[in-house]
């Protein structure tokens, strides 16, 4: 920028001064680009080359880049002062906009739009907390879809996420604003209930959960077309908080055995943990 006519800092004073401003621009983006891609290639040799320069949002954001620093320079040649203002801008944007895409994408599971298991954890164990500290109840069930490996192996894949975000709709619709459900793995699910003063109301719960399930007509794709899922059942183990744990992992752990009875004992059905003989609450 120095060789080139005109001022610098400054507007390129003749055709040359802007060839030679774009020519400085380019090789300042073709450096930066070097330097991420062969970052990124030398520490993920999983990556394709080809997957990191394809990314559309990716070039928005670079051309946004250029908008930003192209009023910077002005900025920087007319008010420095000013400069102040353009990067307390993009901090607070990059934190708002980037940081709450991250933070959602986080705790969103991918295919079912439940809470993942860290983000349930998180707001189980601050429940719990308030739970503990005004002594009221919660509510944990685990619950299990019944031989959903079958509806993988007759339906395919496809057809088996269809069912999983059919049932996620399901979990959703039935339980209130203050409780959540989460995606434990697989064909599992968590679900954090408030407001359960007895093990009735649980019992009572979760067994309208199972025959909503039950209940579900379930047209998915299959290769041949649309087929409708017959059967879809679930079960489910249920816990009580404090009569059957006053940790979380002693909850979920309540539940998952319960839920694992209710298998055994011909799936499609409830189970309420069996709080231990020697639990302070029993
Ligand atoms: P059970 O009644 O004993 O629970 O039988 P099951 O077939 O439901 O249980 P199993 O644990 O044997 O199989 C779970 C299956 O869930 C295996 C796998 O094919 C399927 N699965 C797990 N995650 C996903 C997923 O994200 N998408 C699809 N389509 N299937 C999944
Ligand atoms: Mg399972
Ligand atoms: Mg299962």
């Amino acid at each position: 920028l120095d060789l080139a006519p005109g001022p610098h800092p400054g507007m390129p004073a003749t055709v040359l001064g802007w060839i030679l401003a774009a020519a400085a621009a380019g090789v300042r983006w073709l450096v930066n680009f070097a330097l991420v891609v062969g970052a990124i290639l030398l520490s993920s040799p999983t990556v394709r080359a080809a997957d990191i320069l394809h990314g559309i949002d990716e070039r928005v954001l670079e051309i946004g880049a250029v908008g930003i620093g192209l009023v910077a320079a002005n900025t920087l040649v007319t008010r420095p002062a000013l400069l102040v203002g353009v990067v307390a801008g993009l901090v607070a944007m990059h934190r708002v906009l980037l940081l709450a895409q991250y933070r959602t994408a986080a705790r969103t599971d991918a295919t079912t739009a439940l809470a993942t298991v860290a983000w349930w954890r998180e707001i189980a164990e601050q429940a719990l907390a308030r739970a503990s500290a005004a002594d009221t109840p919660l509510g944990v069930l685990v619950l299990d879809l019944d031989h959903f490996k079958r509806v993988n192996d007759t339906f395919g894949h496809v057809a088996g996420d269809e069912v999983l975000r059919a049932v996620a709709q399901t979990l959703r619709s039935e339980i209130r604003d203050t409780d959540t459900a989460g995606r434990w793995g697989g064909e599992e699910f968590v679900i954090l209930l408030t407001g359960i003063e007895t093990d009735l109301d649980l019992a009572a719960m979760a067994d309208r959960i199972r025959r909503r399930v039950r209940s579900l007509e379930l047209v998915v794709t299959s290769p041949t077309g649309p087929v409708t899922v017959p059967n879809l059942t679930i079960s489910i183990g249920a816990a009580r908080y404090p009569t059957d744990g006053t940790t979380l992992n002693e909850l979920i752990l309540a539940a998952d055995t319960a839920c694992y009875q209710a298998k055994t004992d011909g799936r499609d059905q409830v189970r309420l943990a069996i709080a231990p003989p020697d639990h302070p609450f029993s």
